[in-house]
């Protein structure tokens, strides 16, 4: 899609440190890395979000992640997959792409300033 940041990376119209590719899908590192693995893994297709995508291209997007955790050593040792999507979930870049985070042990913080409670 024109003017998609991720889409120029698919086609390799601006660098990435690329981890992984393959037919569908494509895995590079975060250029703002928060913590010391942190790969995004995206399909080659434009889907906005999460929220757009079939479930047939998350079950490949799945097993791709899969052999990124293990190509890059996080398989064992434990990671973390996040994507956020649409405004409150602070979405950046509206191509769907899945955070994939490890290399050392992650915080589990509170995500927003509302009181959880409220919603119980
Ligand atoms: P979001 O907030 O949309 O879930 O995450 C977007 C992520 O993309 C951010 O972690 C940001 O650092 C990363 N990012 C943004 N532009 C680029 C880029 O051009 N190349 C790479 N490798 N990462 C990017
Ligand atoms: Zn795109």
């Amino acid at each position: 899609m024109e003017n998609c940041i991720f889409c120029k990376i698919v086609n390799r119209e601006i660098p990435s440190n690329l981890v992984l590719e393959n037919e569908d899908f494509m895995a590079f590192h975060d250029l703002n890395p928060k913590a010391p693995v942190h790969i995004l893994a995206i399909p080659k297709k434009h889907y906005e979000s999460f929220q757009d995508a079939p479930a047939v291209e998350m079950s490949g997007l799945t097993a791709f992640i899969q052999e990124v955790a293990k190509k890059v050593g996080v398989d064992k040792s434990g990671y973390r997959v996040i994507s956020n999507i649409g405004e409150n979930g602070g979405q950046e870049v509206k191509h769907l792409h899945i955070h994939i985070l490890g290399g050392a042990k992650l915080k589990w913080g509170h995500f927003s300033d509302s009181d959880p409670k409220n919603n119980l």
